[in-house]
């Protein structure tokens, strides 16, 4: 096939949707009153964040009061942790339970916890890198505060028994916080149905802009805030508003919730293709559940071969993926969540994410399959470890 771009990273940022940006311009141009003012150039900036936040609720099935807007999804994981954890501290309360497949923003913030005195218990999952519930059930103690579990992982794209997790929680009383920054606008998120307490997504997975973030927080509860300052946000979220950024996060919300269904089948029948035809090439593994996953999620670990030297070489044919082998972090260790499922070095070493997203082709499918081929030659032929 001829040379074409191919962007398979929607799980590390998605492209804005024009009709985001075209609703969001205004609030970079002429409407750019301080929604905190009296006057009506304000006003219309108000109107706005009300109206995007009564979209990023209905996405969910919470009340529009219960949307907090933040800088990133790794800021409203954040606010979860620490403002949940602070706000127990004197109640007696230190226990956090959370997993070992987490992303960096609620993993990192756990261990920056534990440094204050905290205790963190991080729960092992599956060789599908699924949590289990009676592994969750015995670590729940009586000082435990808080259950913080993914709602889909950004890695390997398995998708967690959410409505269990949170009816289990609500039993025990704890008070339940998932990241679903992958999940949200991809497969169907119901803080009700499912016990849901906190819940934190990001813009710029869903095709709306990097910088803005959202947190649910379940009516009632209480967080101490990390970010102090005005009263913005009814005094949970100091700092003058992204208005143009929320506007947009609010528009994705809407045209993900008309699309989602149709998209998750398109995309997932893409999957599906790109799925079979990498697993086709000798030694090769799926990594995650085979079918609690993610739409567009498509992780494998190919042997022999390191993930740097593919993806750099995948680059060179115009495609765009990742990898969780060790050199991408910077350190040493393949990524924690190939080790968490059970994966040696070794094998993880070879990892590959293809994350496909409403703009790709079946042709983009084709293209990746016949250039993965040839770049996987061409890098066992050269590898000396690989033996067919
Ligand atoms: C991307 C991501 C985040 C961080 O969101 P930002 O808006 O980039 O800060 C947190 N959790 C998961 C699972 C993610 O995929």
């Amino acid at each position: 096939m001829e040379d074409r771009f191919v962007y398979a990273d929607n799980a590390a940022t998605t492209p804005i949707d024009p009709r985001v940006l075209e609703k969001m311009m205004p609030f970079l141009t002429t409407e750019y009153g301080n929604a905190s003012t009296l006057y009506s150039l304000g006003s219309s900036s108000r109107d706005a964040m009300e109206e995007a936040r009564r979209q990023v609720a209905l996405l969910m099935n919470a009340d529009p009061g219960e949307i907090y807007f933040t800088g990133c999804g790794s800021e409203s994981d954040n606010m979860a942790l620490r403002g949940w954890m602070h706000s127990k501290q004197n109640k007696g309360k230190k226990h956090l339970i959370t997993t070992k497949i987490e992303h960096h923003a609620i993993l990192h913030t756990a261990q920056a916890l534990e440094k204050e005195g905290f205790e963190v218990t991080y729960l092992p999952v599956d060789k599908h890198g699924m949590v289990e519930l009676d592994v969750l059930e015995q670590a729940i103690r009586p000082d435990t505060a808080l259950v913080s579990i993914m709602f889909a992982n950004n890695e390997i794209g398995t998708v967690n028994p959410i409505a269990e997790i949170g009816k289990l929680c609500k039993e025990k009383g704890v008070i339940f916080h998932t990241d679903a920054v992958q999940a949200y606008g991809h497969v169907p998120v119901d803080v009700k149905a499912m016990n849901i307490d906190i819940l934190s997504i990001s813009g710029h997975k869903i095709n709306a802009p990097k910088g803005v973030g959202a947190i649910y927080i379940r009516k009632g509860i209480l967080l101490n805030p990390v970010i102090t300052g005005g009263g913005q946000e009814k005094g949970r979220r100091a700092g003058t508003e992204n208005v143009a950024s929320i506007v947009g996060l609010g528009e994705a919300a809407r045209i993900k919730r008309e699309t989602m269904e149709e998209e998750a089948a398109y995309v997932g029948k893409l999957s599906r293709k790109l799925i079979d035809g990498v697993l086709k090439f000798p030694q090769t593994i799926l990594t995650g559940h085979p079918e609690q996953r993610l739409p567009g999620t498509c992780s494998f670990c190919i042997n022999a071969i390191e993930g740097e030297s593919l993806v750099l070489m995948l680059d060179f044919n115009g495609i765009c993926a990742s990898t969780g082998s060790a050199c991408s972090t910077g350190s040493l260790d393949p990524s924690h969540v190939l080790l968490g499922i059970g994966l040696s070095h070794e094998i993880s070493h070879g990892s590959l994410r293809l994350t496909l997203g409403m703009q790709n082709t079946e042709e983009d499918v084709d293209y990746i399959l016949e250039r993965l081929e040839q770049v996987v030659k061409t890098l066992r032929a050269m590898s000396p470890i690989w033996h067919d």
